[in-house]
């Protein structure tokens, strides 16, 4: 395989590589602890502007652009990611230490995602037009003619995840979702992979220029300091933003943009404790092979999934130390993997030497952070009521743990889900012989504090798909109405706007009286296909 030396550790703006004053910081190979080359730039607030101001001249020229045009970018940046071929997974793996074999997979995903979100695009009818007929005769007032559709935002802002460097990086979700819709995107690249963010920023400079689309509709800034994240959510130009990561970066940037004189939408994805139940019967039916697939699941990709199931709540019953105890031996066997950054085994550290220090937590398994980045997994115990009375047992420890909360009965599960309201996902393991009413109690519990219920099933696995809802009320995110994956992210990204009395030739071709597009719509009341 070939290594790549050719990065330059620029900004991409308006279709410059551009340098800066702005300082240099190195990404850092997790496995080795050493600095890797190129230095990269940190961007200034002029160049933020630059960026921001040549999105929003390629927004004005591409407003009224077909779907089918976006759909065609969004083909040609997955073409040429995989046409990268081992420059990106050897860069990849060098910066996050993730095995080639996962980097190949998320690759796959993020090419799938960027064509479906094309597909979206081209077939036009993701902007909800709904036409309502208007009646001059009616009385005592004439109805007026009264059509809706969705329209893109403007520039977006986009955090790229560190934790998914295709899937939610710089032609991640978030990308492939606002330009479907319609939008320039600047990419705010993730320290902790700046070079794989460049390869993805070269790769839609070139897909733009094939296409004769505008160089300023793709953006990408780097950068390892607060300041320029920041600079680009107050930017007055930026209209929306995406973020993937922490609660305390997605909350401040959400902060930030509250505050603007103008505040925008923030669209961030932060932790999840993704609350998992298995009830007795299911405990008793398959006991063994739960603890497989829970154990796979906590400790898969050393835990570093925003999908995690941390924690794991059971009722008391014949069959729960055994369980418990099975969970341990299978988590035990598990060897120290490496983590994608010092920072975050810094966090799973310190969140999980936190755990102890409540009184009546028991460490069934302590993890141990050994090295630059290396983790093994961990497995603590709770009671219901201490579980509840402890918000700190709430922290999200990102990294292969789990909390186990034991619960005497029916009502102190049902109380411990709800005190973990607010996550991505909840899952309700169930057997023959749970009672049904059971079963929906705990899933109705579930599914008021989650994004999407998981029945016997694992809620890591994302399937990129249209009926996807990758989301949840806050903290998991901070716009709960609203997916970061699957086709309906596109919306994220557009506002419904309402034309009246318009002239047909003044109407955008979504809401024109023949449907010149062919796309489904709701007129009068009618849903036409
Ligand atoms: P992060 O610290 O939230 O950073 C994500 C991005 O946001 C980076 O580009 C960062 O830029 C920027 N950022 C963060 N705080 C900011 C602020 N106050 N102002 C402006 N920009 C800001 O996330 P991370 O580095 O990916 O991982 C750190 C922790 O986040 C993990 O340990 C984990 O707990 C959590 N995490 C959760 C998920 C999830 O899906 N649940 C995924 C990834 C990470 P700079 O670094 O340049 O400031």
């Amino acid at each position: 395989m070939e290594t790549r030396d050719s990065l330059t550790g620029r900004h991409l703006i308006a279709g410059e590589w551009v340098t800066a004053d702005g300082g240099r910081v190195r990404a850092v190979n997790p496995v080795t602890a050493e600095p890797l080359n190129p230095a990269f730039c940190q961007a200034t607030e002029l160049q933020v502007d630059a960026a921001l101001r040549a999105a929003a001249d390629a927004a004005a020229q591409t407003r009224g652009l077909p779907g089918a045009d976006w759909a065609a970018l969004l083909d040609d940046i997955a073409d040429r990611i995989e046409a990268l071929g081992d420059t990106l997974m050897i860069r990849a793996n060098e910066e996050t230490a993730l095995p080639l074999a996962r980097l190949e997979s998320e690759r796959a995903r993020t090419c799938f995602q960027l064509r479906l979100y094309g597909q979206e695009a081209r077939e036009g009818s993701w902007v909800d037009a709904v036409i309502d007929h208007g009646d001059p005769a009616r009385q005592p007032l004439p109805k007026p003619d009264v059509r809706r559709m969705l329209r893109p935002l403007g520039p977006v802002v986009v955090f790229d995840a560190s934790n998914f460097p295709f899937a939610y990086g710089g032609c991640g979700g978030d990308t492939a979702s606002a330009l479907a819709a319609g939008n320039p995107v600047i990419v705010k690249a993730h320290p902790g992979h700046p070079g794989t963010d460049e390869l993805f920023a070269e790769v839609v400079l070139a897909a733009i220029r094939a296409a004769g689309l505008p160089p300023g509709l793709f953006g990408m800034l780097q950068g390892a300091t607060a300041e320029s994240g920041s600079a680009l959510v107050r930017h007055p130009l930026t209209e929306a933003v995406g973020f993937t990561g922490s609660l305390r970066g997605g909350r401040a940037l959400f902060d930030i943009a509250s505050s603007r004189p103008r505040p925008i939408p923030v669209y961030a994805e932060m932790g999840s404790l993704n609350p998992l139940v298995v009830l007795p019967g299911a405990l008793a039916e398959r006991g063994d092979a739960i603890a497989d697939g829970l154990s796979q699941s906590i400790t898969g990709g050393v835990g570093q999934f925003c999908t995690k199931p941390g924690l794991v709540l059971v009722i008391e019953g014949p069959d729960t130390e055994r369980f418990i105890q099975g969970l341990k031996a299978r988590m035990a066997a598990i060897p120290a993997g490496t983590m994608l950054n010092s920072a975050i085994q810094t966090g799973f550290r310190k969140v999980t030497q936190g755990f102890p220090g409540v009184a009546g937590v028991k460490v069934h398994l302590e993890p141990s952070c050994s090295g630059y980045t290396d983790a093994t997994p961990g497995l603590f115990e709770v009671d219901a009521s201490t579980f509840i009375a402890r918000p700190e047992l709430r922290e999200e420890a990102f990294g292969p743990a789990a909390l186990v909360v034991r619960c005497r009965d029916l009502a102190g599960l049902l109380d411990s889900i709800a005190a973990a309201s607010g996550q991505l996902t909840g899952t309700v393991h169930a057997g023959a012989s749970d009672d049904l009413k059971v079963v929906a109690a705990v899933a109705d519990a579930l599914e008021r504090g989650v994004g999407r219920l998981v029945y016997n099933g694992y809620p890591t696995g994302l399937e990129v798909c249209r009926a996807m809802m990758h989301g949840g009320p806050y903290p998991a995110t901070t716009a709960p109405a609203t997916t970061s994956v699957g086709t309906s992210a596109l919306v994220r990204f557009a506002r419904p706007v309402a034309f009246q009395n318009t002239p047909d030739a003044l109407l955008p071709p979504a809401l024109r009286e023949a449907n010149p597009l062919g796309i489904r719509r709701m007129v009068d009341g009618v849903l036409i296909a």
